[in-house]
C-alpha cells in the first residue's frame, strides 16, 4: 500500500478489501475498499495533500501499465476532530450512506464513536440493505 512508502505516515492497522457494485449500477467495474488506520504528525490537511500525491503517482503508473485505472483515497476521520472548510471536511461528509466505509472502519474498531454522527453500529443499521463482499 502506497502509504506505507510515506516517510511522514505510519499505517497501524489495514482492514481487508471490500468489493461492491458501481453506485450507479452501471457496466463499470466493481469497486474495491479498504480502510487503514494511521499515525501521522501531519495536520489533517497536510495528509490530504500527501493522499493526493500518492493518487497522481498512481494514476501515472498505471495508465502506463494496465490503460485506465484510478484510486481514490480519502480521509474518512481524524480521530475526534470535526473540521468544515473548503477543501477538507472530517467526518467525511457521505461516509454515513457508504457500506464500504462503514463496514470495514467497524472491522478495524467495532466500538467506535464517530464524531457528530454516533456509533459505528447503529451507522451500519441505518444504512438497510447494501452489497457488499468481503475479499
Ligand atoms: P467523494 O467525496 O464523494 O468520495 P471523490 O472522492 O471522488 O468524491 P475527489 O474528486 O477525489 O472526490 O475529491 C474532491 C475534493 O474533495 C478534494 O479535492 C478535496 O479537497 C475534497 N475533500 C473534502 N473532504 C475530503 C475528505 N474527507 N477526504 C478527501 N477529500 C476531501
Ligand atoms: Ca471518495
Ligand atoms: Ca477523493
Amino acid at each position: 500500500m502506497a502509504l506505507h512508502n510515506t516517510k511522514d505516515v505510519e499505517v497501524v492497522n489495514l482492514s481487508s478489501l471490500y468489493q461492491s457494485p458501481p453506485v450507479d449500477g452501471s457496466k463499470q467495474p466493481d469497486y474495491i475498499n479498504a480502510v487503514c488506520e494511521v499515525k501521522t504528525h501531519l495536520t489533517a490537511l497536510e495528509l490530504l495533500y500527501v493522499c493526493q500525491e500518492i493518487e497522481t503517482k498512481q494514476h501515472r503508473v498505471r495508465e502506463k501499465k494496465w490503460g485506465a485505472r484510478t484510486i481514490d483515497l480519502d480521509i474518512i476521520l481524524y480521530g475526534v476532530q470535526v473540521l468544515v472548510s473548503k477543501k477538507l471536511i472530517i467526518p467525511h461528509p457521505e461516509m454515513m450512506n457508504r457500506a464500504f466505509v462503514l463496514v470495514p472502519l467497524a472491522e478495524l474498531e467495532d466500538d467506535l464513536k464517530v464524531p457528530v454522527l454516533g456509533p459505528i453500529q447503529d451507522l451500519i443499521l441505518e444504512l438497510g440493505e447494501f452489497e457488499l463482499t468481503k475479499l
